[in-house]
């Protein structure tokens, strides 16, 4: 039996690691190792094509699928493919010449919660849910042997039995992570999957995991499926994997996938062996990935190993609110802000190069328009950037499946499409339109916070000077002004008339139909917009707290030989010292209104300006930190 993995992965633009990069697909290996391990009569019988690993056209697709000729297409499914996945399925199943099964998994099904999901997912043959090896397994037994699949002799896998009319829904079995290295086990197969995007000259991001599942149960997550909080981890395999990894085949990108890496003392020792080879070897490793909630002298440990060899383009703390009534209502398991701000203000002046960026969620139980404020207020004040989302409902996630959850804070959700900043395009999922704390109005209120305070917090990062202002002062103006109440109006229309949740206009009010601002993860082109015009400078201007002569200041900003980003980007030097010259005055005054853009960045500049700074910082402070250690 023939089996073809689409993995359907979008390109990645150069936000978080450097260059066109792309996940690679890697669930084909854990699978096959699987049954080359458990399954010996089986394994012999299946055939295993590379995998496609990024987005095809439709006709491409099927192109390839009837060159290939599979028994089996497996895909999986996450938030951001989930739409144009399924569409895309609907549309090749009927121009497939043959009659091949189509098996989904991944984190986006909720095939064990929803009697509905055949209804939706009509063009698939099976859906895998949780850790999927032995559900694969037993599947393509099954196949092979010409047997009908039992329910009750097999785990965490549906389908719907189309004589009965019913989903077949067998129960769920833990699998725990594999003791043996799926990347060492199958070595020659992985290494022709990363030939084959090199000779698309696509970068690759690994994604590496060592331990998985997570023992929390965060409400908003679903990094467990609902199912488990037992967690299991493969020891002693990781340096000849690195090795593999970064001295054999070159891939220096990862996301490490484990929920708390630096749990173990042995992620520290990776955490380690990064550094000194990023130092001693120029490797250029870069990782995201998210760090241990609890072991906060591991926590701290790690950080100041991420920044001596420059392991990231960015600090991240995941801190989601920091009232602690909200965390409480999430369940969520965490050393609270005073420790983060503790780490913060450790790891900021030791590695100046590198941001810190604070992931906080909007939407959570107990927020209020006050309550989120007050937490925007606290992060902001820090010097850090909010990395803002808004908060999901998750298919399997606690907050969807509990009943109590849904009783105690009667949250309402809103399924109006939103724009996905990265890809550039529309998604939909389900976000709080209401609960106990807030309702319809405070949500905008909450976005237009989120938004300004996200600009604040890139203004900050790329001013040339560094003179304090009262951050509260330019969101009080920002909250009091005509382009306030033009984005609120837009984002109200949006939603209320067009189910969009997001801006169809700029800062400045200029038309942006055509490219949209994202409302829910305004770190980006959103930011870059709001953050880069005279008006939103005349704000900042007003409000400094020092001497600095106010129209020098905006001079300063102004000229793009002083502004770094708008130096970079070229702007429109004329217009710039146009604006400069009418604000070259004792007084300062309100910036006329500029028509048309009223932006300096393009947006694809937009989403890089961090980065740039970043790497060659990075480059700068590897020699030091060297010499430093
Ligand atoms: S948010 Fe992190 S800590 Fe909480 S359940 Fe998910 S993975 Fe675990």
């Amino acid at each position: 039996m023939k089996i073809l993995f689409y993995f359907n992965s979008t390109t990645l633009p150069d936000t978080i690691y450097k260059g066109a990069n792309t996940y690679i697909g890697i669930v084909n290996l854990y699978l096959k190792t699987y049954i080359e391990k458990n399954y010996f009569d089986l394994a012999p019988k299946l055939e295993w094509a590379l995998p496609i690993q990024v987005t095809l056209s439709d006709d491409d697709l099927v192109e390839y699928i009837e060159k290939e000729d599979p028994d089996m297409l497996c895909v999986s499914y996450y938030i951001w493919n989930r739409t144009i996945l399924s569409q895309q399925l609907k549309r090749i199943k009927p121009r497939i010449s043959k009659d091949i099964l189509i098996v989904a998994g991944g984190p986006e099904l909720d095939v064990n919660v929803n009697p509905d999901f055949f209804k939706e997912y009509y063009f698939l043959d099976y859906a895998v849910y949780g850790p999927g090896e032995q559900a694969f397994a037993q599947l393509c037994e099954c196949i092979v042997e010409g047997k009908e699949p039992n329910p009750f002799e097999m785990s965490n896998i549906a389908w719907h039995d189309k004589s009965k009319d019913e989903t077949m829904l067998a129960g769920f079995k833990y699998v725990p992570q594999s003791k043996v290295s799926p990347f060492l086990e199958n070595k020659e197969v992985f290494a022709e999957m990363v030939k084959d995007l090199r000779t698309q000259d696509i970068g690759i991001v690994l994604t590496y995991e060592l331990t998985r599942g997570c023992p929390y149960s965060c409400t908003f997550c679903d990094w467990n499926s609902g199912l488990t909080n037992k967690t299991t981890r493969r020891k002693g395999t990781w340096e000849q994997e690195m090795e593999m990894f970064v001295d054999e085949m070159g891939i220096n990108q990862f996301y490490l996938a484990d929920a708390n890496v630096g749990q173990y003392q042995e992620d520290l020792d990776l955490l380690e062996w990064m550094r000194d080879k990023n130092l001693n070897e120029n490797a250029e490793i870069l990782f995201d990935g998210n760090l241990s909630k609890l072991r906060k002298e591991n926590n701290l440990k790690a950080y100041h190993l991420i920044g001596q060899g420059s392991l990231s383009m960015h600090f991240v703390i995941s801190l989601q609110d920091t009232n602690q009534d909200i965390l409480k209502n999430i369940d969520r398991p965490d050393i609270g802000w005073l420790e983060h701000r503790r780490i913060i203000r450790e790891i900021k002046p030791a590695y100046p190069h590198m941001p810190v960026d604070v992931q906080i969620i909007q939407g959570l139980p107990g927020q209020t328009p006050d309550t989120w404020r007050q937490t925007l207020t606290t992060v902001v004040a820090e010097g850090v950037v909010p990395l803002i989302f808004m908060s999901e409902l998750l298919a399997t996630s606690p907050a969807a499946r509990s009943a109590e959850y849904h009783d105690n804070f009667n949250f309402k959700y809103s399924t109006s499409v939103r724009w996905f900043d990265q890809h550039q395009e529309e998604f939909s999922g389900k976000f709080p339109e209401s609960c106990f704390s807030f309702d319809r109005e405070d949500v905008i209120t909450m976005t237009l916070l989120s938004c300004v305070y996200t600009a604040i917090a890139w203004f900050r990062n790329f001013s040339p000077l560094n003179e304090p202002f009262d951050q509260e002062g330019v969101v009080d103006d920002f909250l009091a002004s005509e382009n306030y109440k033009w984005l609120r109006k837009n984002l109200t229309d949006n939603w209320d008339h067009r189910d969009k949740y997001y801006y169809t206009i700029g800062f400045m009010g200029e038309d942006r139909i055509s490219e949209p601002l994202s409302a829910c993860t305004p770190n980006g082109r959103t930011a870059s917009n709001w953050c880069q015009n005279s008006r939103f400078l005349y704000f900042v201007a007003k409000n400094l707290t020092s001497n600095y002569h106010k129209s020098k200041y905006i001079k300063a900003h102004l000229w793009p030989q002083s502004f770094v980003p708008l130096d970079i980007y070229g702007v429109d030097a004329t217009r710039t010292k146009q604006l400069s010259l009418e604000l070259a005055q004792d007084e300062v005054k309100p910036v006329a209104e500029p028509k048309g853009p009223g932006f300096l960045l393009t947006d694809e500049e937009a989403m890089v300006p961090q980065n740039l700074h970043r790497l060659d910082e990075i480059k700068r402070r590897q020699q030091q930190n060297k010499a430093d250690i």
